[in-house]
């Protein structure tokens, strides 16, 4: 693993030309040196907008202060997610030519989405938490606990890759990616989805953050979390980052991160929050809901083939590569 994104940096109160350059952590898309952003762990690049954190993921780790209900977490986010995924598996039964297809979900948490594809593909999971995976398991899903791709067996190949929600909690992309690209079949798909750092909730958060109301900004990126958020992209800046790694766009869209079924146990789940605090921020979010078709979704799709040997140019971005309209139901998001 490449020490360089992680070494802890000095807190920066007042930010110089001098103390960037003295800065430890350099951009995960376009190698640029990050700027000290809203808090002492947060970064960003002023060149393409990534946006990172210094924070440090402790999963099975049971001192962490805040401790998800791993129970109401599910039904929580089951709605959204069931409704997204619907979106992205018929999508990629589109894209994907294998004739029997194997599919690999990293970071398959309770198997929702290993259920929904397994009439499509013959699909396998890897989950890091130890007693998620276990569970997952034990209800007849092909999990397997660890972390990618140390979980895998050296001769395991794949037609589709899947990040559900779990790329932006990875410290170590460029290695992650290395092993997407080693792990599928030629003409093989990467699938992303996660939080868009244009959306309208992650804008917001940043806005109040500024003016010194913190907690909505510390929550997007799950801070005190056992796994927090590490990365923030925007459509551009992670197209620029899967594209340097071999990899063409085939599609890119926007999905819905809230819908009202699920919705108080989402909020619920940390125990974070007093009841009345939780109802408050409940009514919030629901009475915002109508309003959200109309602003940018929080959630970014976009789906890459592994590029062939015969153009690989190594590492240079493919500034040509297509986008799919949308036929789905999905918002093409702006790249
Ligand atoms: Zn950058």
């Amino acid at each position: 693993m490449s020490r360089v994104f992680y070494a802890k940096p000095e807190p920066l109160t007042d930010v110089t030309e001098e103390s960037i350059l003295q800065h430890p952590i350099e951009c995960q898309c376009c190698r640029q040196p990050l700027r000290s952003g809203l808090a002492d762990w947060h970064f960003y690049c002023p060149a393409c907008s990534y946006e990172a954190a210094s924070l440090t993921p402790s999963i099975n780790d049971e001192s962490n202060p805040v401790k998800p209900d791993e129970v109401e977490r599910e039904t929580g986010l089951r709605v959204v997610r069931q409704r997204n995924f619907v979106k992205i598996i018929e999508r990629v039964r589109q894209l994907c030519d294998a004739a029997s297809p194997r599919l690999l979900e990293v970071g398959c948490a309770h198997g929702l989405f290993l259920e929904m594809v397994a009439r499509d593909f013959d699909a396998v999971g890897i989950e890091p938490h130890r007693e998620v995976a276990r569970e997952t398991a034990a209800r007849g899903f092909a999990v397997r606990e660890g972390y990618f791709p140390s979980a895998l067996q050296a001769d395991d190949r794949f037609d589709v890759i899947v990040f559900n929600d779990v790329l932006e909690h990875i410290p170590d992309l460029p290695d992650v990616l290395r092993a997407c690209r080693d792990c599928l079949n030629d003409n093989g798909i990467l699938v992303i989805n996660l939080p868009d750092s244009s959306g309208i909730f992650y804008r917001l958060s940043r806005l109040l953050a500024r003016i010194g109301i913190r907690g909505m900004f510390e929550r997007m990126w799950q801070l005190n979390y056992p796994s927090p958020h590490l990365h923030y992209f925007n459509g551009r800046n992670l197209q620029q980052l899967i594209s340097a790694h071999s990899f063409d766009q085939l599609y890119c869209a926007r999905l819905d991160s809230l819908v009202a079924d699920g919705l108080f146990d989402r909020i619920a789940h940390t125990k974070e929050y007093s009841l009345p605090v939780a109802y408050l921020m409940y009514a919030a979010a629901r009475l915002s809901i109508p309003l959200l078709g109309m602003l940018p979704a929080d959630i970014q799709l976009q789906i890459f083939r592994k590029r062939g040997q015969a153009h690989t140019p190594g590492g240079v971005h493919d500034r040509s590569s297509g986008r799919a309209g949308d036929q789905t139901g999905i918002t093409p998001g702006p790249t």
